[in-house]
């Protein structure tokens, strides 16, 4: 097996603790050596082993590359109209999957497939090496397991999401539609995924029907996670910690005894400003989740509704500015949170015996991912010991 190393890295961001007491685990003047596809060494780049190849970074920047552990990538169509109409005044609801679920339905195996390759490959050009992605625009049978299987042929942390929204065709009858995903369709779905989710809002699934759809997965071996408290109050994230979901998404509207328990239970806050940013409702506060105790992660709910970005760095940028995180705060949430959210310690770290996922910055430290906005500061990626971008 050969071995690299990349050297004269001006920031190296390890998220390895041991190496500087700080949570981003910093080293100035730094290399990473990569045997296969693992990190085998990080330190200062004169104290470098002798390697088979070497690779300059030229003075610049290296971090894990992005851990995106909640995204929505499997539809067709867009909604363009409905986001030209609520930048016009009209409020987001629930409701507006449905169009997505329509066009979704009536995509072939290969139109949806380019879709979603479409979009890593977007992601990964901004420097995601990890996503999580969710079926739940299909609901029904047949189209949510379809969804699944694609989704599982390019990513291992794949989400059965039946329980979006309640299916057109149950409208009148949601309790059957309850029914349908906690039977038929989860034993069909359960063998393509990891995870399982419901969004728990009004006009889509309350409490009784999230406790009920998330038992039945994790009875059929599936790990439980969830959209929780996203537009309103709800009873999700106290059913995510007491249920141990990897992780409660949204969290934007938060009491204080949800901010207790999470900050009580092993359940990550997953916060999506890109959601708050696209249907212009308030932040979350990451800063009182972050005084309390609780793990943060940052993700991008990339979807074609409520945020229709897959760019990490876009949602640093946004928690740094509008939701009181440190850059430091931000971009670790942006790597080792999300891997906390997926439960994986391979990833989201730059250590001995992690993946090699890197990306390289054309800026001096890991802080430019919010101090320039919007500038695609992303020169380089490796994922699993492989240039990619
Ligand atoms: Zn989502």
């Amino acid at each position: 097996m050969s071995s690299t190393v990349i050297s004269d890295i001006v920031t190296l961001v390890t998220n390895d603790p041991s190496l500087d007491g700080s949570p981003l685990g910093l080293v100035r003047n730094a290399a990473v050596v990569i045997e296969g596809d693992r990190v085998v060494w990080t330190g200062e780049s004169s104290k470098a082993p002798a390697t088979d190849n070497r690779v300059d970074a030229g003075g610049r920047t290296v971090l894990p590359g992005f851990v995106d552990s909640h995204s929505h990538l499997v539809f067709a169509g867009d909604r363009t109209e409905e986001f030209n109409a609520r930048m016009s005044g009209r409020a987001y609801s629930a409701g507006g999957i449905r169009t997505t679920v329509a066009a979704t339905r009536a995509a072939t195996d290969a139109e949806l497939e380019a879709n979603l390759v479409r979009f890593l490959d977007e992601a990964l050009r901004q420097g995601t090496t990890t996503f999580e992605t969710k079926s739940g625009y299909g609901l029904t049978v047949e189209d949510e397991a379809r969804a699944l299987r694609l989704a599982a042929r390019h990513t291992d942390e794949v989400t059965y999401l039946g329980a979006h929204i309640v299916a057109p065709e149950y409208a009148e009858d949601p309790a059957a539609y309850v029914a349908l995903v906690t039977g038929e369709m989860l034993d069909a779905c359960a063998p393509h995924a990891r995870w399982i989710d419901v969004f728990c809002e009004k006009g889509a699934f309350d409490g009784d029907q999230a406790r009920a759809v998330l038992t039945a997965g994790r009875a059929k071996g599936l790990h439980p996670r969830i959209h929780a408290n996203q537009l309103s109050y709800g009873p999700g994230v106290q059913l995510a910690v007491e249920l141990d979901a990897a992780s409660a998404d949204h969290c934007t509207h938060l009491t204080d005894a949800d901010v207790d328990a999470l900050a009580a239970g092993s359940t990550v806050a997953t916060l999506l400003p890109g959601a708050e940013f696209s249907t212009r409702a308030a932040w979350p506060d990451a800063r009182r989740l972050l005084d309390a105790g609780v793990t943060v992660a940052l993700s991008t709910d990339c979807n074609p509704g409520s945020s229709f970005t897959s760019s990490v760095p876009f949602c640093v940028a946004l928690a740094v500015r509008d939701m009181g995180m440190t850059p430091d705060e931000a971009v670790w949430s942006a790597t080792a949170g999300g891997a906390a959210a997926l439960r994986r310690t391979d990833i989201g770290r730059l250590a001995p015996g992690a993946y090699a996922d890197l990306t390289l910055l054309d800026a001096p430290s890991h802080v430019h991912l919010a101090y320039r906005p919007g500038v695609p500061l992303v020169a380089g990626v490796w994922r699993r010991g492989v240039r990619a971008v």
